[in-house]
């Protein structure tokens, strides 16, 4: 679905129209138009700074170069930047929260439109004291409020909290956070550490080459998306939808030269199925993304049982009994890559939503309990949570409620299918694997769940 009011936007006169009634004037944002390069940032210009005594700053700076960077340590003269990286890692007492300030207060009026600020951080929970520990946590209020100063010209705040002896896993996060993958996702902590193995020398471009991808509701939306950017990465990817979507289900499925598995998730034999489909034509599966939903939205009082049981048994109950068939059977591959198909109606409800709120926030606490386990074989686990997206689910919406959807975030507009995309491909790299357990919004900085 397109957005009128970016359509609108491109022409000045609608434009001052537009802002002179009080709208919002968003601007088409910036996103990456192909798979991942070795060095997205060539031509680039980031300013690296230490907001006082960091100790990750060597690695951003070679991370930096590496991706193709022009690295400065100051601003230079009049020239803009395209991103700005601050290493508050050391930060002990409230005091040294002044190195944010000192670091970015000068840079905020030097930055491109569609600019990337990422922010490090160290582990609140890893801290010698509750001071420590509060002065590291309050580095995230300043990134997420920051995000919400900037995000109407499309730029981004995030960070990333570093566990010690992880520093090596901060390469990842930076160069999604760096570059136009992550167009939509903003405000967004994430953490790293060496649960699930030492950084190595994962690839940094075509990731996924020679793996396999199970994605399910694969036939459209979100899941058409993911089986396209992951084959994208060199995988194999197999679609997975609904029998009656077999013909769509088949267009994605050549469309990206994988499998199409036609089989309904809630089925008495879909996990046996799946796991005997993995078996014999892959001798496994690298990537597992949960992505098939449904909602089905009444006020409580109104529920039927059955439209309780359809969003329940297919958001979460078929994703659990499907992992557990792969585990049984030994399908899912060391070193594989779970994503679960969370919203952001599962961190703060919604209205007309106990089914599906409870289901989405069900699949946050199942990554959460099943990192520690997996990380055992090198395996991770963590779920996305989408905010408003441009899909046939969002377009079934009232209009008032639609609106209210798509312009209530920091960017003033709704993401689309290939934003979510991003998102899980970052996740099933082998360079994620200092990513567990946790549950990152693609949502433009929404308010709702904030
Ligand atoms: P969509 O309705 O466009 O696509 C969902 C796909 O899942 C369909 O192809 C459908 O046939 C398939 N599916 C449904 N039941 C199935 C079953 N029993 N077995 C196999 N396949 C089944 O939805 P979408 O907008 O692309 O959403 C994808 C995922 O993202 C869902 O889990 C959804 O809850 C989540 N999500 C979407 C948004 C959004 O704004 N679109 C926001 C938050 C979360």
């Amino acid at each position: 679905m397109s957005d009128y009011l970016i359509r609108l936007a491109n022409n000045p006169v609608a434009r001052r129209a537009i802002g002179a009634i009080g709208l919002p004037t968003p601007d088409e944002l910036a996103r990456a138009d192909g798979p991942y390069a070795e060095r997205p940032l060539e031509g680039k210009l980031v300013l690296l700074s230490d907001a006082g005594n960091g100790t990750v700053m060597s690695v951003l700076k070679e991370a930096l170069e590496q991706a193709g960077a022009e690295v400065l340590a100051s601003l230079d003269g009049e020239r803009r930047l395209d991103a700005a990286v601050v290493d508050a890692s050391g930060a002990r007492v409230p005091a040294d929260l002044a190195g944010l300030w000192e670091s970015l207060n000068p840079v905020m009026r030097k930055v491109n439109n569609n600019a990337r600020f990422l922010v490090v951080a160290a582990i609140p929970e890893e801290a010698g004291d509750p001071v420590q520990a509060a002065t590291r946590r309050a580095v995230e209020g300043f990134t997420r409020s920051l995000g919400k100063e900037i995000g109407s010209r499309g730029c981004t705040a995030n960070m990333v909290y570093v566990g010690e002896g992880a520093e090596g896993h901060v390469v990842w996060p930076l160069r999604f956070f760096l570059t136009g993958h992550s167009a939509y996702v903003d405000g967004q902590p994430v953490r790293v550490n060496n649960a699930a193995g030492k950084p190595g020398n994962a690839p940094l471009s075509k990731v996924l080459d020679g793996r396999t991808a199970l994605v399910t509701g694969a036939a459209r939306g979100i899941g058409a998306a993911t089986a396209e950017r992951l084959a994208a990465e060199g995988a194999h990817v197999v679609c997975l939808d609904i029998p009656a979507a077999e013909e769509a289900l088949k267009a994605t499925a050549d469309k990206v030269g994988g499998s199409a598995l036609p089989v309904d998730i809630t089925a008495d034999d879909a996990p046996q199925k799946i796991a005997a489909f993995l078996k014999e034509k892959r001798g496994g599966v690298d990537v597992v993304v949960h992505n098939a939903g449904v909602t089905r939205d009444k006020k409580l009082a109104n529920m039927s049982r059955q439209f309780w049981d359809m969003v329940i048994g297919i958001n979460f109950e078929a994703v659990t009994r499907i992992d557990a068939e792969l585990d049984k059977a030994g399908v899912l591959n060391e070193g594989g890559r779970v994503i679960c198909l969370s919203s952001i109606g599962g961190i703060a409800g919604n209205l007309g939503q106990t089914n599906y709120g409870a289901s989405k926030a069900g699949l946050i606490g199942y990554v959460q309990a099943r990192a520690p386990e997996l990380a055992k074989r090198g395996v991770t686990i963590n779920a996305v949570a989408p905010g408003f997206i441009e899909t046939d689910m969002t377009a079934a919406m009232p209009f008032a409620m639609r609106e209210g959807g798509r312009r209530m975030n920091s960017m003033s507009q709704g993401g689309q299918p290939g934003d979510v995309a991003e998102l899980i491909c970052f996740f099933s790299a082998p360079a994620a694997g200092g990513i567990s357990g946790q549950t990152v919004r693609v949502c433009g900085q929404s308010l709702i769940g904030a």
